[in-house]
């Protein structure tokens, strides 16, 4: 049977591109199922894209806040409605397990419930003159016409914080998703349409990264660019959109660690290592790729994790029982094998794993063992680099310092943990450890909406996302000033 062609949504009406040609979708447990095929858009579709979005924009601003909560609310209904549909989908189209793929769903059911009630609240200040008769306050205003680029691995969650806030906040969009996986964000573009959203407010544009998301970035129009992928893409837009003097803002890559103190539960810490690293595949931008363990009990925790890491089952994510699925493409499986190429030639010990995984209906899928090395040193490139799959590095520490200069010794600053059962570790770890977030007694993945997410250093420039702080990216501060004294009164002007 033919795949289904899916098409643009722009200006409130579902089109082909003007190229007339479509890609693939392929499922990544199964290269041979086609799951469709999607506009291979052009400079042009943008063009029309980002013009709907100018044209629908007066009157979304003019929309009350509230009203545009009210859409919002009910996008995350039809969310829930549509939680078990959009899930399997969405393993289909990029692998990873149910289980995991309903809570890709939840995060946007989540981010709907909470940032539809920011259609009622989008906080200002008011705040005392220094004169008389005299009012101030600060109001939020709509950027204007949003461009997002998302990535691949939370097909639906990633979108939905950067489409929810965004349009909540006055804004219009046009979205170009992650080639690999364009349905889950098709499916959340018509629960907008089929919820009120008005034609033209949100616009979708499938296509390549230079195809699509370059014009995007460089279109005139479009007042800012609210990214995530990798570090070398997110460079990408920082030059662009600097150069046309655009507001962006990036979500990029992770080196994520945990530290593991002689003190911790050890059965505890390895469950949430197993989760952090292996989760998604090691797929998540938050994904615990370093695991830095106090030296005495390096061996015990070491034989726990080996023990466990072989329990877990590889297959088609669509199988309850299945705990990893495949990589999300044929590039990203030997990016992996040729880190633990890498990771063996620079002197690392390999514990488990490190191989391709074909056996067991796995073989026409993108499977990779999960796999675990020991003897790293801190400044190899397998504890360097982002090797976004399965492979974690245990590193040795001494101490608590020892091993939080470790985590910090990473150009990124996203995500990091720590195990212990001590209160003043915990809160030192909190203070020094040098990420967006931090977790104590728990895994680096599994951030909630309610709080913001992002990190230092190479893995962002600043913005956060999600929590109140997602309203900061997606508003401009506008400040008043009312003067009701009737006489021209001076600011710092003495009489
Ligand atoms: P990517 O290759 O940078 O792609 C991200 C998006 O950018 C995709 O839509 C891609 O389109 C587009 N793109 C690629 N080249 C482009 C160009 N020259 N101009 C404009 N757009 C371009 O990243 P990915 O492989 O999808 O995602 C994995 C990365 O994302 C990892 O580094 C991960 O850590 C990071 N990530 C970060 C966060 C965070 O919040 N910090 C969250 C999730 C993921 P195509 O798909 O068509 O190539």
């Amino acid at each position: 049977m033919a795949a289904k062609i899916f098409k643009n949504y722009i200006g409130g009406e579902w089109k082909a591109s003007s190229s007339g040609e479509t890609f693939k979708n392929i499922n990544p447990a199964n290269k041979k199922e086609v799951v469709g095929r999607f506009q291979q858009s052009t400079a042009r579709d943008v063009k029309e894209a980002v013009a709907a979005a100018a044209e629908a924009f007066p009157a979304w601003k003019k929309t009350p806040a509230p009203k545009r909560g009210e859409i919002l609310f009910r996008v995350a209904e039809s969310l829930v409605k549509n939680k078990e549909k959009l899930a399997q989908d969405m393993t289909r189209e990029m692998g990873k397990v149910i289980k995991e793929t309903r809570g890709d769903v939840q995060e946007a059911i989540d981010m709907g419930y909470y940032t539809a009630g920011e259609g009622r609240r989008l906080l200002g200040e008011t705040v005392p003159s220094e004169l008389n008769e005299k009012f101030c306050m600060s109001v939020r205003m709509p950027v204007g016409i949003v461009a997002a680029i998302t990535p691949w691995n939370f097909p639906l969650a990633i979108p939905s914080w950067k489409l929810i806030p965004a349009l909540v906040a006055g804004n219009t969009v046009v979205i170009k998703p992650a080639s690999d996986t364009p349905l889950s964000v098709h499916h959340f573009v018509r629960l907008m349409e089929e919820a009120g959203l008005p034609p033209g407010v949100l616009n979708l544009v499938t296509g390549s990264g230079r195809g699509v998301g370059t014009p995007l970035m460089d279109h005139a129009k479009v007042n800012m660019v609210s990214f995530t992928g990798s570090t070398e893409t997110g460079s990408l837009v920082a030059q662009h959109c600097a150069k046309r003097m655009k507001q962006y803002s990036l979500e990029m890559g992770g080196k994520n660690a945990i530290l593991v103190m002689d003190d911790a539960d050890l059965n505890l810490a390895v469950e949430g290592v197993i989760w952090g690293a292996f989760g998604t595949t090691g797929q998540r931008c938050t994904a615990c790729s370093r695991v830095i363990v106090h030296k005495k009990v390096l061996k015990k925790f070491t034989n726990l994790l080996i023990k466990r890491t072989k329990t877990l089952k590889l297959g088609n994510g669509l199988n309850e029982k299945i705990d990893v699925g495949p990589l999300v493409n044929e590039g990203q499986q030997q990016k992996v094998h040729e880190y633990v190429k890498i990771g063996k030639e620079e002197g690392a010990r390999l514990l488990t794993g490190g191989s391709y995984h074909r056996s067991g209906g796995c073989r026409d899928g993108f499977f990779y063992k999960p796999t675990v090395f020991a003897d790293v040193a801190p400044k190899m490139r397998i504890a360097q680099e982002e090797i976004f799959g399965p492979v974690l590095s245990v590193i040795a520490c001494r101490s608590l310092d020892h091993g939080i200069q470790i985590v910090n010794d990473s150009s990124y600053g996203l995500s990091s943990a720590i195990f212990t059962q001590d209160v003043n570790r915990a809160f030192q770890a909190i203070e020094h450890l040098d990420t967006g977030i931090t977790y104590i007694n728990a895994s680096t993945i599994g951030a909630e909406i309610q709080l913001p997410f992002g990190g230092t250093k190479g893995t962002g420039n600043g913005h956060r996302e999600a929590g109140t702080a997602a309203l900061e990216t997606f508003t401009e501060w506008k400040s008043v000033y009312v003067d009701y004294s009737g006489k021209l009164q001076k600011a710092q002007i003495e009489d």
